[in-house]
């Protein structure tokens, strides 16, 4: 990766953690999730309203952490609004190759475009579970239990 490609990525995860999208509560939510990666003391709650037809109506997280963390959250919440929940699970698997340094597998390019922002993650492997980390607490949201995210 060059160096203005570089700091164009850290410029979008520094602008997300400083102004995130998506944050505080939804009083409707249909599931909620919460996570802790207590390597780095990040901490994420994510809601979730899915409809009838399986597809995410509204999605937010509240949480504290590294901006690694918060603004994975709040890349993850604006790309998955809309979205149904069989396209939020192909969008995560994408994303944790991402992360891990791997081939994004079947993404579009424009998704793959969006998530490649953390993929300078994989360079930091104790920085990957920041990244991760509202993935996994909206995946278990989704599948109804307490989520418990390591
Ligand atoms: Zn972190």
């Amino acid at each position: 990766m060059d160096d203005s490609l570089r700091e164009l990525y850290q410029e979008v995860i520094l602008d997300h953690s400083r102004h995130p999208r998506h944050f505080g509560p939804l009083d409707h939510a249909s599931h909620t999730g919460e996570g802790h990666n207590p390597l780095c003391g990040d901490r994420v709650k994510i809601y979730l309203s899915v409809g009838d037809d399986g597809r995410i109506k509204d999605i937010s997280f509240e949480g504290r952490g590294c901006a690694i963390s918060q603004a994975s959250a709040s890349l993850m919440t604006d790309m998955l609004a809309g979205r149904t929940v069989a396209e939020a699970e192909t969008l995560m698997g994408g994303f944790l190759h991402l992360v891990k340094g791997e081939d994004a597998g079947g993404l579009d390019a424009d998704d793959r475009d969006r998530l490649n922002v953390m993929a300078g993650v994989s360079a930091f492997p104790m920085r990957v579970k920041c990244a991760t980390l509202a993935w996994h607490t909206m995946k278990s949201a989704l599948e109804g239990g307490v989520a418990k995210t390591e």
